[in-house]
């Protein structure tokens, strides 16, 4: 995640305080102008010096300052934000920015601003808690930010990973065709299989396993959300380190059917 500072830019500082000080000085200027007639050259000179030096000093000070305070609070304000939408271990997004940012995708699929298709995956560590037993609590979260690295490792630049459980994750794949989505799938289960964890040197195979649907039509998360976890159901009882993905969700046509990979 990148924190977007253009609206805090150190231009924009600048900018409002040139302008705020010019717009003083003319100020200045226009109402000591009715003074002006009445004024010896001396005199005269000194009232423009003044009109010019006070707001130049005054003025510039002040508009400096305040723009200084609105862009640290700008900052700081976005940091927040990026804090509060991140999990803390994995550094992916927790679960309530994930299904935000999911329900924000679908809205705009309803109104056909982008394309209405894609894949949700979720993504379980298998006997999580024996790797937590065998290793400590430590390790087992190495292992979480081991799994969430390779998950990220696998997606484009539109795609969305959250970690929405202990040792739980979704994935949302925007635009993706079901083929494309259950290779995803499937490379994630194979990397994290492959992956070498080793805490302390030793060695603990870690594998994931894996329930996704693919949507192309009208949807909500919550709808995907119950057959993908039916699917990850699947997974797990058939034995676990394996894909079980639905290629055709709720008001689909028919046609899709579910695919179950080892
Ligand atoms: P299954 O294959 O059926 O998913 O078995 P499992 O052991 O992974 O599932 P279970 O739900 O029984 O246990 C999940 C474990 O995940 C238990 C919990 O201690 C561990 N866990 C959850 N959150 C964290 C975390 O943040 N750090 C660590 N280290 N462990 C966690
Ligand atoms: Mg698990
Ligand atoms: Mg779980």
């Amino acid at each position: 995640m990148q924190i977007d500072l253009s609206p805090t830019s150190w231009g924009r500082v600048v900018a409002v305080t040139v302008a705020g000080t010019a717009v003083c000085i003319a100020a200045a200027f226009f109402v000591d102008s009715f003074n002006f007639p009445y004024l010896s050259p001396e005199a005269l000179w000194r009232a423009q010096l003044t009109d010019l030096l006070l707001p130049l000093v005054l003025a510039s000070s002040f508009f400096f300052f305040l723009m200084w305070k609105m862009r640290q609070l700008a900052i700081a304000q976005k940091v927040l934000a990026v804090v509060a939408a991140t999990d803390s271990l994995t550094a992916v997004f927790n679960r309530g920015a994930f299904s935000m940012l999911v329900e924000a995708y679908l809205e705009q699929a309803r109104s056909h601003s982008v394309v209405n298709a894609g894949a949700l995956l979720i993504v379980d560590a298998d006997h999580f808690k024996s790797v937590n037993d065998r290793l400590g609590h430590d390790c087992g979260d190495q292992a979480l930010k081991l799994i969430a690295r390779t998950i990220q490792g696998q997606l484009r630049g539109a795609d969305i990973v959250g970690r929405i459980g202990g040792e739980e994750f979704a994935v949302f794949l925007p635009g993706a065709d079901p083929s494309q989505s259950w290779l995803v799938a499937e490379t994630i289960r194979r990397r994290v299989r492959e992956a070498e964890f080793s805490p302390g040197g030793r060695p603990c195979p870690l594998s994931v396993s894996i329930g996704g649907v693919a949507f192309s039509g009208p949807t909500t998360y919550a709808e995907m959300f119950v057959v993908a976890d039916k699917h990850l159901y699947k997974a797990k009882s058939n034995g676990r380190n394996q894909v079980s993905f639905e290629t055709a969700a709720a008001g689909d046509p028919p046609g899709g059917g579910p695919m179950t990979v080892h």
